[in-house]
């Protein structure tokens, strides 16, 4: 597939991604996602597909789900009028709070589906894996909430970095388990999550964290962050008086993002803005930015922009954020791209912290590093659209980042 697609073609697939004919029956967005796995996995993916056809929108599960969300996750999350920034940037500013979610992040709200999914399927237990730790601190939190025996794969290299999850994952429950091999960072644990998964996929679940991987994954947590947008969009029409002119949100494997977008899809006055980790800059192996500097590739099971050298091997990544330095992304945000429905840019790590540092002082809320990349891009585009409404996805609460938070923008601060 070449990366300059032609114009025609991306008219017809974008005309086919409106009406809601992706993933196709093949988990294909387009020409991206699908499933690229050894032979092994394909009885547990299949499996597992059949799961989401039979219960994702299944009233009882949707009930299930829907009390989850309510009674533990606290939603729906409020959207916030950022005043001081309206003012600052010359634009009408709106933020929505998933930093007030439990455990402080978008992610819980997949972790807990997939954890009542993983119920219905029978599983006697769940593995994940986390980079990071948010997402193994969300599965940890879920699991332990519906009594599953949780074991989280995580890079020997990040239980080093991300020392406090690794103690917040065993507080609730679960039971980490350091991977040595590769390189010992996400890449790995995914790999070593998967391998669990396939010698025991009756009774085994496997939570996949972001809207990655192979299919049904990208589809089935699309489906379950869409509620951040379709809160999103409601409380635009009640508090705003009107849907926004853009929404903005960081990508790294791109779940928050679709998340937030896929419910304004049908809405072509909403301009939607994902931001990549732009890093130290535009050199291969300085930043995360899969869909500005990527070109398309297989990465574990899934067809997609992938940050690689001339020889295809992909690259490893740098971002000042955890949750973005990852060489891949979600097959549907290649599929916007290349539609044009979204459009991507990037923030660099100067920018993101900048803009950390900005919504920290301006609104009194401190956001993970991830999500500061989105409002550096949304500072970008109100300055571009003087007196318009934006919408940012506020993905996570910045607490977790005091220790980079120590080492950048607070050096030197009396
Ligand atoms: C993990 C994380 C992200 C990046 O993951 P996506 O799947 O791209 O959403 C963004 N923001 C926060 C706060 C995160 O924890």
């Amino acid at each position: 597939m070449s990366f300059a697609m032609a114009a025609e073609q991306a008219k017809a697939l974008l005309e086919l991604e409106l009406k809601g004919a992706f993933p196709d029956p093949r988990g294909r967005f387009g020409p991206f996602g699908g499933r690229y796995v050894p032979e092994t996995l394909v009885p547990a993916l299949d499996r597992l597909e059949e799961g989401v056809r039979r219960y994702l929108h299944a009233p009882d599960f949707q009930e299930d789900f829907v009390a989850e969300l309510t009674g533990w996750v606290g939603r729906p999350t409020p959207l916030t009028q950022a005043r001081a920034l309206s003012r600052r940037w010359g634009a009408e500013v709106w933020l929505k709070r998933e930093d007030l979610a439990h455990t402080g992040a978008h992610k819980i709200n997949n972790a807990v589906g997939q954890a009542l999914l993983a119920k219905r399927l029978g599983a006697r237990r769940i593995v994940a894996e986390t980079g990071a730790g948010q997402h193994g601190v969300a599965s940890a939190a879920a699991c332990a909430r519906l009594g599953l025996p949780c074991v989280v794969y995580m890079g020997a290299v990040d239980t080093e970095r991300q020392a406090p999850n690794v103690g917040r994952m065993k507080l609730l429950g679960a039971d980490v388990v350091p991977v040595t091999s590769g390189d010992a960072t996400l890449r790995a644990a995914i790999d070593e999550a998967l391998r669990d998964w396939v010698s025991d996929p009756m009774g085994t679940y496997y939570l996949l964290g972001s809207a990655v991987g192979p299919h049904p994954y990208p589809y089935l947590v699309r489906e379950l962050q869409s509620v951040i947008g379709r809160e999103a969009r409601q409380q635009m029409i009640e508090r705003a008086g009107g849907l926004p002119d853009a929404a903005v949100a960081c990508v790294g494997g791109g779940s928050n993002a679709i998340g937030l977008f896929h419910p304004f899809m049908n809405d072509p006055g909403v301009e939607l803005l994902g931001v990549e980790a732009g890093g130290r800059g535009p050199g291969l192996g300085d930043n995360s930015a899969t869909l500005s500097f990527g070109r398309p590739g297989v990465l574990q099971g899934c067809y997609t922009m992938l940050l690689q050298d001339e020889d295809g091997q992909v690259q490893e990544t740098h971002s000042v954020s955890a949750g973005l330095d990852y060489s891949g992304v979600g097959p549907e945000h290649s599929l916007l791209m290349v539609t044009g429905r979204v459009r991507y840019q990037q923030a660099t790590d100067e920018e993101a912290l900048e803009a950390l540092g900005e919504c920290c002082h301006a609104e009194g809320i401190l956001p993970a590093i991830e999500t500061a990349h989105a409002f550096a891009g949304a500072r970008r585009w109100a300055r571009d659209n003087p007196g318009k409404r934006i919408l940012i996805g506020l993905s996570g609460r910045g607490d977790k980042d005091m220790p980079t938070l120590q080492k950048t923008l607070l050096k030197g601060m009396p």
